[in-house]
């Protein structure tokens, strides 16, 4: 029997992006929520459809407070995080951003399932979805891409290479060339609509 077909679903809200991928009832969502917005991303998901028992692993792209702001509350309501090793450093920074009104749920290492970039392939088949996860640095040391088998790839933040600022633009081009390698062909990043990555490949 073929594979499932993936689909991919924004729940986003308050200018960031949260890309839930389903392959049928097993999904997965890449990136997780404002900090103390449990209620408003509880109500997405019901409005959509989803019920959160089906969601196998939230993934954070990197740990700034708009993309991994509910990783904690989601554990607590029984979905596992899944963190990359590269990652797992800059997990406990994350508080170092937040204000006490955030509301923030700080994110313990109990529970977390940590992962290298090689291993997550055999998982993310385990769910139904065929793809891996890649190191890209540049708009952060922990930044990391979802990239699906068929080219779609969740990039958090990286940052377009006519975007750069503070970056070091060699990274943040490197990142994306891997990415182009690997075979990624639309980018559905954390912030503005998806967009396809050959239209920055002259900038590469
Ligand atoms: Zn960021």
């Amino acid at each position: 029997m073929p594979a499932e077909s993936t689909t991919i679903v924004n729940v986003g809200y308050r200018s960031t992006n949260f890309w839930l991928i389903s392959a049928g009832r097993s999904r997965l969502l890449v990136d997780i929520g404002w900090p103390g917005s449990m209620g408003k991303m509880r109500s997405i998901l019901k409005r959509m459809d989803v019920p959160l028992e089906e969601i196998r692993y939230a993934l954070a792209t990197h740990y700034h407070i708009d993309h991994a702001g509910l990783a904690q509350d989601f554990k607590q309501a029984g979905i596992p995080l899944l963190v990359i090793d590269v990652q797992t450093e800059a997990i406990p920074r994350m508080k170092t951003w937040i204000k006490p009104a955030d509301n923030y749920t700080e994110i313990i290492a109990e529970g977390n399932v940590v992962i290298s970039c090689a291993e997550s392939r055999a998982l993310l088949e385990a769910s139904g979805i065929p793809g891996e996860v890649l190191h890209t640095p540049g708009h952060s040391p922990d930044s990391v891409s979802l990239l699906l088998d068929d080219g779609s790839v969740f990039t958090g933040d990286l940052t377009p290479p006519d975007r750069v600022g503070l970056e070091d633009p060699a990274v943040v081009s490197a990142s994306w060339r891997l990415l182009w390698e690997r075979g990624a062909r639309r980018v559905y990043p954390g912030h503005g609509p998806p967009w396809p990555l050959d239209q920055i490949l002259g900038e590469l």
